[in-house]
This record gives C-alpha cells, structure tokens and sequence, in this order.
C-alpha cells in the first residue's frame, strides 16, 4: 500500500510538472498571438495624495485579452515567460508607448499634471536602445520627462550591473523619476539605496496588509517612512483597501498610495470616467 502511494505521489508529480509544462507553452502562445495581434492591454490604477484625496498619476498595469475565452489574463501568469522567451523587450515596449500616449491624453484633457509609472523588468535594462526608446516616446508624446516614473526591482540594484547602472542614471539625467517597487521584500542589504538615484519607494502590499493586526508590521512601515526621510525619498503605500490602513498610513506621514480603497486597475475609457467623475 505504501508503496503504491509512493508511486502514486511521484505519479501526481509529473503530472502536475506536465501540467505546469503545457500552461506556460499556452500562455507563451497567446503571448505572442498578443503582440501580434494588438491584444495587450493596459490598466491604470490612480495614485493618491492620501491628504488631499486629490489623484497624483497613475501606475500602468499590463493585461492581455485572450481572444478565445474573451477574458482577460494577469501579468502573473506571463511575465515571468516574457521574461525567459525575451518577448519582454517588445512587450515593454508596448506598455510604455501606450501608458505615456495615454497619460498625456488625460494630461491634455483635464489640464492636470498627472504622472504615470511603469514596471520595468531588469532584462528591458539590458536591451539595446532602451535609452533612445523612452526618448523618443517621450518626445513623440509630449509628456515631461519628469512625469515618467520608473518602476524597477531591488534585485536590479543589488546586481549592479554596469550597463543598467548607465541607464538608470541617464535615465535620472533625462529628468524621469526611478522608484523602487515592492520594496522591503527583497534584501536584507540597504547600501546600494546610496549608490544609485533612487526617488521613490513602494512598500509593499504586505506590509500595508498586514499593518492592521501585527505590531512588526507597522514598525516596520515607520522604519521605512523615516529612513526615506533621511534619503530624500518619496513613499508609495501600496494596496491601500481600507480606512484603517488609510488612517495609519497618514498619522506616519506617508502621504502618497494606491489601493483597491480607492480604486483597482481599470481600462482607459473607466480611468478617464473615473477622473471625471472624481
Ligand atoms: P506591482 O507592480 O507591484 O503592481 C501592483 C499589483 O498589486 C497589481 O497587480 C495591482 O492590481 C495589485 N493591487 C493594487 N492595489 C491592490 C489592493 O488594494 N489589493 C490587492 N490585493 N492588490 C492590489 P497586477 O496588475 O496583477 O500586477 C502584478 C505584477 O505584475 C505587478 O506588481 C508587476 O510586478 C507586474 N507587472 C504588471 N504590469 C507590468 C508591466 O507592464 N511590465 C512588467 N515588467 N511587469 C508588470
Ligand atoms: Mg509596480
Ligand atoms: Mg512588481
Ligand atoms: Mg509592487
């Protein structure tokens, strides 16, 4: 019997493996059936000045409609193959031609100076001509240079690569604003917040989570509010889904988030109807 079970697991495990094996060859097929075929969406989510309530920009979340099923698919399930097929390079592309064109519709349209940050993978750091990209993007569109936020990972940092060194700090001269995202989740290791020109810090949705109940958390959340102080860092709170996180993000000083409180990732034309309306 125990060995018939043994068998058995190893059994699910392969199958669970093959499993796994057929799902990301589905979604790298509809990835590229996607950048083929226009099928990439991206979502906005406003970022608030939690004192004001006012709407200060806006982060560029990527889907894609999957033109079988009708329904649309998270980046969790296929940035990860973007990222080992390559096909990033141009799907990061796309994300940013549309996110800046977008932001700059919104600009023009209610006369505010909205900002829009974008996820950046550390592979599109090595691509060559990234620098001229964005340039031309920005010129193409209109958009201030120091309206474009730059979302990257600690792990960008801490591998500190020369080639992503030079762009990050082009980038920076060219006037964009670089912000860590989902940081506190990645090292241990703080000095390489130094050694690059770092503006902004994103804390993590768990942190925000898990401030209501635990003790840590929240200290942990004042940590960070007070070594970006000594940085001359801005902070971004994210996943904001209640008053009580709201309230206790305030009373510390963190004045800027975004969250489901206030509102999730929504298409274009709900963005601008939500600016409106707002
Ligand atoms: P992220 O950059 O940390 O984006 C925030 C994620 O948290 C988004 O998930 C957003 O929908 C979600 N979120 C925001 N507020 C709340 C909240 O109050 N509660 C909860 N439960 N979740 C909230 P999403 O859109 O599924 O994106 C997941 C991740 O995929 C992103 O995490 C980012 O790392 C990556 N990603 C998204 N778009 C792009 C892109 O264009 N390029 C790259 N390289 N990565 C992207
Ligand atoms: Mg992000
Ligand atoms: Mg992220
Ligand atoms: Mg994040």
């Amino acid at each position: 019997r125990a060995k018939q079970m043994g068998r058995g697991t190893e059994y699910i495990y392969e199958q669970s493996l093959q499993h796994e094996i057929t799902e990301k060859a589905r979604f790298e097929v509809l990835l590229r059936r996607a950048l083929e075929d226009d099928l990439i969406l991206v979502y906005y989510q406003p970022i608030i000045d939690l004192k004001t309530q006012s709407i200060v920009g806006a982060e560029a979340l990527v889907r894609i409609k999957d033109p079988d099923t009708g329904s649309v698919v998270f980046p969790d399930s296929f940035i990860s193959i973007a990222e080992d097929t390559g096909l990033i390079t141009q799907l990061g592309e796309k994300v940013l031609q549309t996110a800046v064109l977008d932001i700059q519709k919104l600009r023009n349209k209610f006369n505010q100076d909205f900002y829009i940050s974008v996820n950046f993978s550390n592979r599109q750091f090595q691509q060559e001509g990234l620098l001229d990209l964005v340039k031309d993007i920005l010129e193409l569109s209109g958009l201030p240079p120091s309206s474009l936020l730059v979302e990257l990972t600690e792990s960008l940092l801490i591998q500190n690569n020369s080639q992503s060194r030079h762009v990050l700090t082009s980038l920076h001269d060219l006037g964009c604003k670089l912000a860590i995202d989902d940081f506190g989740t990645g090292y241990s290791a703080l000095s390489y917040l130094n050694q690059f020109p770092i503006d902004i810090l994103k804390i993590d949705r768990s942190f925000i989570e898990k401030c209501e109940s635990n003790l840590t958390d929240q200290s942990l959340v004042v940590a960070i509010l007070n070594m970006s102080q000594g940085l001359g860092m801005k902070v971004v709170a994210e996943g904001i889904e209640n008053e009580f996180q709201k309230a206790f993000l305030l009373s510390k000083g963190c004045n800027l988030g975004q969250g489901y409180l206030y509102s999730r990732p929504i298409p274009f034309d709900d963005f601008s109807t939500y600016l409106e309306q707002y």
